[in-house]
């Protein structure tokens, strides 16, 4: 038998839970299998429920250490500060140089600052870690006005969950576009727009942001309006690092419809800090979770010496999205389909839950 290989997986998000899951098929196409990643990974279908305090952290929360021991990977919980492609070897955030034959890269996004300067004490909303301080911030009691900028799918959950909140007397939602939810079918636009409007949140559209602070917002038409919290939901980006690396750009690490990058073989990319170049996709986990198994057949070709060119990422057109509007209220979408409601909830809650304990079965 031939020496193991090294497969170094960086960041433990949606596709790498399942490469660690299954890392006894990796050991036997004949990886050594090692991780460098944070201890916990955080789930974002919960993400703004626990961040505004309707779920609890452990709803979302998966024990990444539990799950690399279970599948005999071992774990450098550490984060990714240096990469150098060619002498195939990773520095950590804590200066430990790790070698390895394959790298796989799924660290992430972080959020868009819009290009306008955002003060510090603004809310993200990714890293999740920065998304779970909003409750803390909240007053128990009282009467905090809110700023949520952006008005896509997160920043939509953000501003319909705060306005059921206890302590917060009024949501403001800020967006530089026409209308809210650009990728909901019409209907559902509407659905929420009544939602909104019934909940008493003032939803400013084409108003372009110049400035946000934790206390005020400055629109481009001149207004200064006054708040008591900001979130940013302006979108999501590559994290820096990508650029810093030499791996990519905002866009992502670019990489082939076989998730390798487009320049080394020796590197694949996946999830939100890719740039998929067959064609563009939306940073949602759903792309990060099929992108899994692709990875995975093609790592356990490669490494037996097969042709792995065959395993390639080919995404769907469409999948379901359910926004968490808060007070037991969803919108599920898919395509042209939609449908809001009690049921909708129900139905996220259970997908998400399955998720969840599918992984904590395996020692998550
Ligand atoms: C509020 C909110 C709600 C959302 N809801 C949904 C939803 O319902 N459905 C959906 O499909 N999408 C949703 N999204 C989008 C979704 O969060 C992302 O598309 C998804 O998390 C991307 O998965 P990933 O595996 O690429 O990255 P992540 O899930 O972010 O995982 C990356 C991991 O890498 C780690 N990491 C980061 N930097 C480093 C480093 N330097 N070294 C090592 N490790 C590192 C992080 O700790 C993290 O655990 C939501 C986003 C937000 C903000």
């Amino acid at each position: 038998m031939p020496d193991p290989q090294t497969l170094l997986l960086v960041g433990a998000g949606h596709t790498h839970l399942h490469l660690l899951r299954h890392a006894d098929r990796l050991r036997a196409a004949g990886w050594r299998v090692e991780l460098l990643a944070p201890r916990w990974f955080d789930y974002s279908g919960v993400g703004s429920a626990v961040a505004t305090g309707a779920l609890p952290l452990e709803a979302g929360r998966l024990d990444v250490a539990g799950l690399a021991a279970r599948g005999g990977v071992r774990h450098h919980v550490d984060t990714l500060a240096g990469l150098d492609p060619r002498g195939r070897v990773a520095t950590t955030a804590t200066g430990q140089r790790l070698g390895y034959d394959v790298v796989s890269i799924g660290i992430g996004s972080v959020t868009s600052d819009l290009g306008v300067p955002v003060g510090a004490g603004v809310v993200g909303v990714k890293p999740l870690a920065g998304l779970q301080t909003l409750a803390g911030r909240l007053p128990d009691e009282g009467a905090a006005v809110v700023t949520v900028v952006g008005a896509g799918p997160s920043g939509l959950e953000l501003a319909a969950q705060l306005s059921t909140r206890a302590g917060v007397r009024g949501v403001r939602l800020v967006d530089g576009g026409d209308v809210v939810g650009p990728s909901l079918p019409t209907g559902a636009r509407r659905h929420v727009e009544r939602v909104l409007a019934r909940r008493g949140v003032e939803v400013l559209l084409a108003a372009r942001v110049e400035r946000l602070d934790p206390t005020s917002v400055t629109l481009a038409d001149g207004r200064v309006l006054e708040h008591d919290l900001a979130v940013l939901a302006g979108g999501l980006a590559a994290p820096p690092l990508v650029a810093d690396l030499g791996l990519g750009d905002e866009r992502g690490v670019p990489v082939r419809a076989t998730l390798q990058h487009v320049e080394h073989d020796d590197v694949y990319a996946v999830g939100d800090c890719a740039r998929f170049t067959p064609r563009p996709l939306p940073r949602i986990g759903v792309h990060g979770v099929r992108q899994a198994p692709v990875l995975l057949a093609a790592l356990e070709a490669r490494g037996r010496g097969e042709d792995a060119g065959q395993h390639v990422y080919r995404p769907r057109e469409h999948f379901l999205s359910v926004l968490d509007l808060g007070a037991g209220h969803a919108l599920a979408a898919r395509g042209r389909w939609w449908w809001g409601g009690r049921g909708a909830l129900m139905l996220k809650r259970r997908i998400d839950r399955r998720w969840i304990e599918s992984y904590r079965a395996a020692g998550g």
